[in-house]
């Protein structure tokens, strides 16, 4: 087992999500709460233009500039602000970097009811363990995992050997909750006295069992032609994130007051539902299966 030296809790990737930014404040304000004996843990403001502008990002999504093969050297194809930070934060931190990252924890909020989730992007075994952990401690905690999304490619958590991301909400872009403000925080402490007493060979009894939402896809608004929106998210769904959505349950709206059902076959259980900056991306919601894993 190689130990955890060096952690990043990263905030304000997105710099409307502000809970984060005013977390990596707060800690480096008062580094002692972030400190274990057995490792560093460096703070970092993902994208600190976006969050000086109020906005999720200037050019370009950061949490999709980390594709090392794109990023390669400055290019007229990736010379967006966005692209230029990618590179310095690896340079910075990345596996060949100045400080090469262990953990990157990277802290979002979300405007869908995703309450406290912790986002995987691979099953490997410290993983789910800090999973288990973190759900033993956090019975409400939700995990999510999207193993199959080919987000561990290009998200900023890809940056070190293990990454997890912290989705709360809902909350609007540029708002502070105290109550979930406080939950992140509570996370945060979970993550590193996990990690100190795993560096101690001394792994805290945990629950066996984990429940995991595993990213199947991700569902579009109904669109005509043109590309624009013709259907809402249906009021029955509506902060229901990981609640099951089994076929021929109410889907979306139209604006004439038409349900579209979810045809699928199989019950799944959408989350990001509504979520703002998804609008963009093409995406109403995305949708997981429940699965029950012994750890
Ligand atoms: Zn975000």
């Amino acid at each position: 087992m190689s130990k955890i030296k060096k952690v990043l809790i990263v905030g304000g990737t997105h710099g409307n999500e502000v809970i984060g930014v005013h977390l990596i404040e707060k800690f480096e304000r008062y580094q002692n709460l972030i400190y274990r004996p057995s490792f560093e843990t460096l703070t970092l403001v993902g994208n600190p233009k976006a969050v000086a502008a109020g906005r999720r990002y200037i050019d370009k999504d950061l949490n999709r500039c980390f594709n090392f093969q794109e990023l390669g050297n400055e290019t007229p194809a990736n010379s967006e602000y966005e692209y230029q930070r990618a590179r310095e934060i690896k340079y910075l931190f990345g596996q060949k970097g100045q400080k090469p990252i262990d953990v990157t924890v990277d802290l979002h909020s979300s405007t869908a009811n995703m309450g406290t989730t912790l986002i995987l992007d691979n099953h490997d075994p410290f993983n789910l363990q800090l999973a288990a952990y973190l759900s033993s401690v956090q019975p409400m905690l939700k995990i999510y995992s999207s193993a199959a999304s080919g987000r561990n490619q290009d998200s900023l958590r890809s940056l070190g050997k293990y990454g997890f991301g912290i989705e709360v909400g809902p909350i609007p872009q540029g708002v502070l909750y105290a109550e979930l403000f406080q939950k992140t925080e509570a996370l945060i402490y979970a993550i590193l006295d996990y990690l100190e007493q795993y560096n101690q060979n001394n792994i805290p009894p945990m629950n066996r069992q984990l429940t995991l939402y595993q990213y199947v896809g991700t569902v579009d608004y109904p669109r005509n032609e043109n590309g624009e929106i013709q259907s809402m998210i249906h009021p029955q769904i509506q902060f229901k994130d990981y609640e099951a959505l089994k076929s021929g349950d109410p889907m979306f709206l139209t604006f004439d007051g038409e349900v579209i059902a979810y045809e699928g076959a199989s019950t799944v259980y959408p989350v990001f539902i509504n979520e703002a900056a998804y609008y963009e991306k093409s995406i109403a919601m995305c949708l997981t299966e429940k699965q029950q894993l012994t750890i």
